[in-house]
């Protein structure tokens, strides 16, 4: 990948080794093409106005060494001018992606590793596309049914330090596994009674403690944290639960447990000593979905908490709407004043990415950095990622 813009060439590069595929960033053509004396890669991607070089001196030096692969061209300028570039990679022979204008989003660089990954497909070399299922069409399937034939599976988002840049940790998310796809939570939560919703918890908790040291043995002792309902985290199951399976690596870092504003809100007192007994067993609270509904800014003070979650329907958009903007800014600066971590959730563009960076959010998760994954792809994707101790 030839970008003279550090960021994007970030932003790249995570969206791709989010997916298990394996990039080597430069920021100028000389560079590039010192580079394939090494060895020639599947893809090139290459942004049009490059300092010192462009990306026709780019086709040309490809050409003369020899490249065969596939040309992605990636551009901020006119329309014209890209496809005019992208018709030079055609006559040369290239096999030419459909362009990509900057600033990109989520879909742009999803449609771009898989239609990179099955280019590949034929050198065997990366992990199935799995990050963008297919919503697939059922009936309503129930939780219960789901748990009871074994169809829950655990799925990991990874989460990233926006100012190291570096791996943060993992979200844990649940899916469903049915014959036609993959659910997504939206399909089989709603209506969940609370037994169900125990057993989830406990399902997932299981998987994030057991998956755990392969993520560590990868390179990542880093923390996970499980999405829990209020009623759950206030059952003794969990401490109980995690007293027994926690790893006794001892970079273990404890879990995180996501509980969201509104519910926690209902019960400070309850909250409070749930969350003071939970950190005896190395586990602290994350403030999810911040701002999606009506905040009791005070009544925070009262509960011990590592991070705060802005909600993605805050930070969609932040970087053109002001009002979303204005509101982010805030919920970060609450955080920091708590002495918590500000986490920005659903970041799907590279404008909203670089708006949160500017506004000292700590870390970062979203479509446009990562999709959840199955453990064996996060894996991959942790063997091939600097990484930060947590
Ligand atoms: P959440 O806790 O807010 O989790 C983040 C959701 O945002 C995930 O949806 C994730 O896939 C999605 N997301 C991440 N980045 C982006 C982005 O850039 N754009 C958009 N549009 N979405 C993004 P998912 O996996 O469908 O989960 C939905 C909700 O279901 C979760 O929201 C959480 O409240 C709940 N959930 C998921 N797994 C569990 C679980 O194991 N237990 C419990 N109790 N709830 C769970
Ligand atoms: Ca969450
Ligand atoms: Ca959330």
């Amino acid at each position: 990948m030839v970008d003279d813009d550090r960021s994007v060439r970030q932003v790249l590069k995570l969206a791709l080794a989010g997916a298990g595929v394996r990039c080597q960033e430069f920021a100028d053509v000389p560079a590039l093409l010192a580079a394939l004396g090494a060895g020639m890669p599947d893809l090139v991607i290459l942004d049009i106005s490059l300092d010192g070089s462009d990306a026709v001196e780019g086709i040309r030096g490809l050409t003369e060494r020899g490249y065969r692969g596939m040309l992605q061209i990636m551009s901020g300028l006119d329309l014209k001018t890209i496809e005019d570039v992208s018709r030079i990679g055609e006559r040369h022979g290239f096999r030419m992606l459909p362009v990509m204008r900057k600033p990109f989003r989520a879909e742009a660089l999803n449609r771009l590793v898989r239609q990179y990954l099955s280019g590949a497909a034929a050198r065997a070399a990366g992990p199935a596309p799995t990050s963008a299922p297919a919503e697939p069409q059922v009936d309503a399937v129930s939780l219960e049914e789901l748990l009871r034939a074994n169809r829950i599976e655990v799925w990991y988002q990874p989460k990233f330090d926006l100012r190291a840049r570096t791996l943060a940790g993992a979200e844990c998310l649940a899916r469903g596994r049915h014959p036609k796809g993959v659910l997504l939570p939206g399909v089989f939560l709603p209506g969940a009674d609370e037994h169900s919703m125990l057993k989830l918890t406990e399902r997932v908790l299981t998987a994030a403690l057991a998956d755990w040291p392969e993520f560590a043995a990868a390179g990542s002792p880093m923390r996970l944290a499980v999405n829990v309902p209020v009623a759950c985290l206030m059952r003794p199951e969990i401490p109980v639960l995690v007293r027994e399976h926690r790893p006794k690596d001892a970079n273990w870092p404890g879990l995180i447990l996501e509980v969201t504003e509104d519910q926690v809100l209902r019960d400070i007192a309850l909250a409070h000593e749930m969350a003071t007994q939970l950190r005896i067993y190395g586990i602290s609270l994350a403030i999810d979905d911040f701002g999606a509904g009506y905040s009791h800014l005070a009544r925070l003070r009262d509960i011990p908490f590592v991070e705060l979650k802005l909600d993605r329907h805050l930070v969609s958009n932040c970087a053109a709407d002001s009002t979303n903007a204005a509101l982010c800014q805030t919920a970060i600066d609450i955080a920091h004043r708590f002495g918590s971590l500000a986490v920005g959730e659903g970041i799907e563009t590279a404008a909203e990415l670089q708006s949160l960076h500017r506004m000292g959010c700590d870390l970062g998760q979203g479509f446009l950095l990562a999709r959840p994954m199955p453990r064996d792809q996060m894996v991959a994707m942790l063997r091939g990622q600097p990484v930060q101790r947590a």
